[in-house]
């Protein structure tokens, strides 16, 4: 009897728990506060200004790479970059490609763009050389405003299959061309252009300055530039080609950061029908390509920098997408190299990284011009240098070509900060997707590139204000 007492108890005690449980579910949910409800709402709705956010060249290695850099660099155990905080799921990056299954960022960026495979070299074409209609095309149709900001010139892959098409992402003068001629009611596509690539658009045979000029666009050549005429129509070509690394950056020419805040307070001002921003880190892919994990580590922090405005903005909009993502990775970047030794341990040391005050490329170049080997290294490392490693700068000097000298340079920091690579071009592995806001559901999971596109699409064509 007195265990059947304990089994009644026990059973009273459940149903009484069951209860209060359950009644407090319902009336969490029936007090919750109407912001909480409309948060999670307006994470399935559409958005209203989408932030497209590409790290060129950025796998998952360099990721962890900058995270470890970064936690040393302000003595804190907050592991965390400023996306971190949002992956969704990953994206396969290869082309369709007759030869190739490693994508060019040509390719990649068709794919997002358009939501098609393409050849590697393809710019916003298919297999035929016809053309892909772009997410911005659809966003100019629905009268938003339309954006690119990069560290790369504006004619390079990313943003040329982004804003216009051609057969091969070689021919920048002709893209230059079409991001004024091809046009969507009267007028170019992008409304504000921010990166690199003067050369390509003020040339001797067309002058595309001038012509921007007269369609009520800003020329922007400076920071200041920049920062003292901005308006809702811009061209911004801030140095010759694409932007120098940050490390390296003269004072007058603005970080992704910058480029970034002027760009999203003109789109958001007095706009009903909402944005298209597309932000790129062009950069971190061309450290890759050199194998220079200096400059790699300063790109990812310009990019970083950049993305935390993205996402500041998107949290007090509420009606903002962000999506984060790379379009492949580039060198074949290894966190960590050479095994464990017994005096290093085992690891992947941001120390000597951080003790870089320019880049190897930067250095490289002063060495060939004619300055000491010494001086050059003293100078511009702040850690001290073995006679080995001296002497093989040396050795590379009396080459003459800044390219070898570079190399003896990198050299060093990959061996103290124990970097490896695999290749000066791109591998084909999957990377990491991020996404935040509104309609950030549809880029969950493991997804084909070209999903990136159909979601941009849908997400902009189902909007209340599309109207083609
Ligand atoms: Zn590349």
């Amino acid at each position: 009897m007195g265990s059947m007492d304990r089994k009644k108890r026990m059973l009273l005690f459940t149903v009484i728990l069951t209860t209060l449980v359950l009644g407090g579910l319902f009336t969490l949910q029936n007090v919750s506060p109407a912001s909480t409800n409309a948060a999670n709402k307006k994470q399935t709705q559409t958005p209203k200004n989408i932030i497209f956010v590409i790290g060129d060249g950025m796998g998952m290695p360099m990721i962890k790479a900058y995270r470890t850099l970064k936690q040393e660099k302000q003595s804190s155990t907050n592991r965390q970059t400023a996306w971190d905080p949002y992956l969704v799921g990953m994206q396969t990056t290869h082309p369709d490609d007759p030869r190739d299954n490693i994508t060019d960022s040509a390719a990649a960026a068709t794919a997002m763009a358009t939501g098609n495979k393409t050849y590697n070299d393809a710019i916003a074409v298919n297999h035929e050389k016809k053309p892909l209609r772009s997410v911005i095309e659809a966003a100019k149709e629905a009268r938003m405003k339309t954006a690119f900001v990069v560290s790369s010139d504006i004619t390079d892959a990313t943003p040329a299959a982004f804003g216009t098409h051609n057969v091969s992402r070689k021919n920048k003068e002709q893209i230059a061309d079409h991001f004024f001629d091809e046009k969507i009611n009267g007028e170019p596509k992008v409304d504000i252009l921010l990166g690199g690539g003067m050369q390509y658009f003020d040339r001797k045979d067309r002058d595309l300055i001038q012509e921007f000029k007269k369609s009520g666009y800003s020329i922007l050549q400076s920071k200041q530039d920049l920062l003292s005429k901005p308006s809702k129509k811009m061209l911004g070509l801030f140095q010759d080609d694409e932007l120098d690394r940050a490390i390296d950056r003269p004072k007058d020419v603005p970080s992704l950061k910058d480029m970034t805040q002027v760009a999203l307070t003109q789109l958001n001002d007095d706009n009903p029908h909402g944005f298209f921003l597309l932000l790129e880190g062009s950069t971190i892919d061309s450290a890759g390509h050199e194998n220079d994990v200096v400059g790699a580590m300063s790109e990812m922090e310009d990019f970083e920098k950049a993305v935390q405005v993205a996402l500041q903005f998107a949290k007090k909009d509420r009606e903002t997408l962000v999506v984060i993502t790379a379009d492949h990775a580039t060198g074949g970047f290894s966190f960590g190299a050479d095994g464990m030794t017994s005096e290093s341990g085992y690891k992947w040391d941001p120390a000597p990284i951080l003790a870089a005050k320019k880049t190897p490329v930067y250095m490289a170049k002063k060495i060939a011009s004619g300055q000491s080997v010494h001086d050059v290294l003293h100078t511009y490392i702040d850690f001290s240098l073995t006679t080995d490693e001296i002497s093989q700068v040396e050795i590379a000097a009396q080459s003459g070509k800044a390219s070898t000298i570079q190399l003896s340079i990198q050299h060093i920091f990959d061996q103290r900060s124990f970097t490896g690579w695999t290749t000066f071009a791109h591998t084909g592995e999957d990377v990491p997707v991020y996404a935040y806001g509104p309609g950030k559901t549809a880029f969950q999971g493991w997804i084909d590139n070209t999903k990136q596109g159909k979601n941009l699409f849908h997400l902009i064509e189902s909007s209340s204000t599309y109207r083609p």
